[in-house]
């Protein structure tokens, strides 16, 4: 078994990492990338996130870079396959290093790389990253962290090629502290970033559980047909309703508890919101959502 098993991992070690990203078509020049519904770990080496690809007809717009240089390398090789265009810009949704340490790749081809200005406040690059600690060493090689070149403070449109890209800034802290989606008024097309959740419990880590509400409220004005979200596979124009159900529901059962004055122990105890409990991750980030949102809505 030895002789056999270490001609094979010199080969892998050799190159680099390459990751099986299957590009998906969710609209009309839309292309994206869907990440396991999990944490980041040494199996899916960070391909837990959703990337996607516009096409403008001259080039490609990136939402999200992803989680390391090799996963951005190997969805940029996946779409010059489909069509071979250079990209234009790359756009970092929020500041979660699941979402842009791809940058680094796309930087050092010359790629222009926006943000929010939240980036300067809130991008926490520790040494190692979040993600270095999870994912193996040969999937985190040659990945840089790159803040966005161009930081934005308020609402843009970007024209490229055939498309209006619409750039909106939530102006609450809500998964973030300023979480930026990204609409495309021709296609009705929504990139929601992590405001949208699906076939995962969200993260309120670092969040706002009124914000977020108020800025799914706010999506809605949109009149999206379709939406993707930061994870998850839904794409369609109800893929809000998952992230909106779980947060509302939650909202008004920590207000209830609160009102019959239940301590945060017993709340955290008590809520447990069954039917969502058959969603990947409940046991990793329920709890912990139950107690940061009581935490904030004590103080209403
Ligand atoms: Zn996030």
């Amino acid at each position: 078994m030895r002789r056999i098993l270490l001609p094979l991992l010199i080969a892998a070690s050799a190159g680099a990492y390459e990751f099986d990203l299957k590009p998906k078509n969710v609209a009309p020049g839309i292309t994206c990338f869907f990440g396991e519904p999990e944490v980041m770990n040494t199996t899916n080496n960070g391909n837990m996130v959703n990337t996607c690809y516009i096409d403008t007809k001259e080039s490609y717009v990136v939402i999200d870079s992803g989680s390391s240089y090799a996963y951005a390398e190997s969805g940029y090789k996946a779409m010059q396959r489909i069509k071979p265009l250079p990209v234009a810009w790359v756009i970092n949704t929020h500041v979660h290093d699941d979402h842009w340490l791809g940058n680094g790749f796309f930087a050092q081809k010359g790629v222009k790389v926006l943000g929010s200005d939240d980036f300067v406040h809130n991008a926490t690059i520790d040494s190692p990253t979040r993600i270095q600690t999870h994912i193996s060493p040969e999937a985190y090689a040659l990945t840089v962290p790159i803040l966005p070149d161009t930081l934005i403070h308020s609402d843009q449109t970007l024209r490229v090629g055939d498309q209006e890209i619409e750039l909106h800034l939530m102006k609450k802290k809500a998964h973030s502290e300023k979480d930026m989606v990204i609409f495309l008024p021709k296609l009705k097309t929504l990139f929601a970033g992590d405001l949208v959740f699906n076939d995962r419990i969200p993260s309120l880590n670092g969040g706002n559980i009124n914000g977020w509400i108020d800025a799914l409220d706010a999506l809605r004005e949109l009149n999206a047909t379709t939406i993707i979200g930061g994870h998850g596979y839904r794409t369609d124009a109800n893929t809000t309703e998952m992230t909106y159900s779980y947060l509302t529901r939650m909202r008004s059962e920590i207000r209830k508890a609160l009102e019959d004055g239940v301590g945060i122990d017993d709340a955290v105890q008590k809520i447990t919101m069954e039917e969502f409990k058959s969603l990947r991750m409940y046991e990793t980030l329920h709890r912990a959502n139950v107690e940061a949102s009581y935490r904030l809505l004590e103080w209403e």
